[in-house]
């Protein structure tokens, strides 16, 4: 840092405002995390300078004997994480690990079933202002009002209405265990690929606690940025790899191409040009630390502090979307509560709790208004707050719920907030 304050101190003040904001305020968006001082070294590092198209032992440039040895530690450890036999570790997001997975299974214009994205799915998964729901025919299913989960009779009567080539599992905004063995049952009854899209739980389903997609799904889609505590980026997977079944053949031998040939090209050349490979050493940085037993520990008690804040919730009158939690997310719908999700996100966030609006699953209210806020406990877990914490968070996310516009309340919270960040340190290292 000391070096960007000298060059360029106009700068240095914005991150360091960010910093502080960081440390000072309690994050509670489902999608975040704060990675380890080891991984941001590593994504700040030199290896931002090189390109290095291609793939390990296959570059397009000179000079790559060193990322081919990132990149190909970053591959091993991640199969070993997830129990893997194929990992593509170059997609630059999420999004870019969904669009080339797609790319490499459907053709542009097939008919594709995804999870609703007011019901918990993902732009990526068929919205209309998406690249997914523009190139292909997506079919929404969606949640069962009363459950709150994956509603099945529904899911498979448009299965064999509509005939999908593939279905996505998976979503942003789901509390429960993605259903991978009922969804693998309705994709073989109709011939259909299983994509998983395991970008919130897969810290979880790396630690043992959330079922594994491994076994049921054709392809595998992450971020590495969520509840896997990485840096920002994509992941593509399989449990094994296989010739691919519409007989592609490479150009000069006229062999089979193996599908994972296929998921490398679709990532390049397809959709990207050259890797981030700095990213990619923070990737194998991170995956070895989720290889370590603490991770184990930590993800169960990011599992443990959202059933505390749950159960709290429920004390308190609060409507859960399917009742609670299995996982990191909790999805609060508000209606009971008279506020809506954005004017709750706002008042929260002047007190210093940071937490995002969020459609519920038949939600009469705009995107952008919103009846409901998601909330996520692993950031706050890697801050080693516990179920203490969790029980006085949701205190102060109630006070503020209750009184929205009262400014002596939010400055009291904000100051109680303040106070509980004080006492759980975080990047001490970097100051
Ligand atoms: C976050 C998320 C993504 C996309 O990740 P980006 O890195 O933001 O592109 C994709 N799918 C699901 C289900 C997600 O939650």
């Amino acid at each position: 840092m000391s070096f960007i304050k000298r060059s360029d101190s106009y700068l240095f003040n914005i991150i360091q405002r960010e910093l502080n904001r960081e440390i000072t305020t309690l994050e509670l968006i489902a999608s975040e995390n704060f990675t380890s001082p080891a991984v941001l070294e590593a994504a700040g590092g030199v290896m931002t300078n090189k390109y290095a198209e291609g793939y390990p032992g296959k570059r397009y440039y000179g000079g790559c004997e060193h990322v081919d040895e990132a990149e190909n530690i970053a591959r091993d450890r991640l199969k070993q994480l997830f129990n893997a036999g194929y990992a593509n570790v170059q997609p630059h997001s999420g999004s870019q690990a969904n669009m080339a997975a797609l790319m490499t299974f459907i053709n542009v214009g097939d008919t594709v079933m995804g999870l609703d994205l007011a019901h918990g799915g993902h732009l990526t998964h068929g919205s209309p202002v998406n690249f997914s729901g523009q190139l292909y025919n997506f079919v929404s299913y969606h949640v069962a009002e009363s459950t709150g989960r994956v509603d099945f009779d529904e899911t498979h009567a448009l299965a064999i209405q509509h005939k999908p080539k593939l279905i996505i599992c998976g979503g942003s905004a789901y509390p429960r265990f993605i259903e991978f063995e009922q969804f693998r049952e309705v994709a073989d009854e109709i011939g259909a690929f299983l994509m998983a899209d395991v970008a919130h739980p897969s810290g979880l389903i790396a630690a043992g606690l959330h079922p594994s997609p491994m076994p049921f799904c054709d392809v595998i889609t992450s971020t590495t940025h969520k509840t896997l505590r990485g840096p920002r980026g994509g992941i593509i997977m399989m449990a094994d790899d296989h010739e691919n079944p519409w007989g592609k053949v490479a150009p000069k031998s006229g062999r089979v191409k193996m599908i994972s040939e296929l998921i490398d090209s679709a990532v390049m050349p397809g959709i990207q040009g050259g890797p981030l490979m700095h990213i990619i050493a923070a990737k194998a940085v991170a995956f070895g630390e989720a290889l370590k037993p603490e991770f184990k520990t930590y993800a169960q008690h990011i599992v443990d502090n959202a059933q505390s804040m749950a159960n709290e919730f429920l004390i308190r009158d609060y409507q859960l979307v399917s009742g609670g939690t299995d996982t990191h997310v909790i999805l609060i719908n508000l209606t009971n509560k008279n506020i809506t999700g954005k004017v709750a996100e706002n008042a929260l966030e002047m007190a210093g709790i940071t937490v995002n609006k969020n459609m519920v699953p038949f939600d009469k209210k705009s995107p952008f208004i919103t009846s409901g806020i998601r909330i996520g406990t692993p950031a706050v877990t890697t801050r080693n707050m516990g179920k203490d914490e969790m029980i006085k968070i949701v205190e102060f996310i109630d006070q503020i719920i209750n009184d929205p516009e009262n400014s002596s309340v939010i400055d009291k919270v904000k100051q109680d907030v303040f106070n509980l960040c004080q006492s759980f340190p975080l990047y001490n290292e970097l100051h």
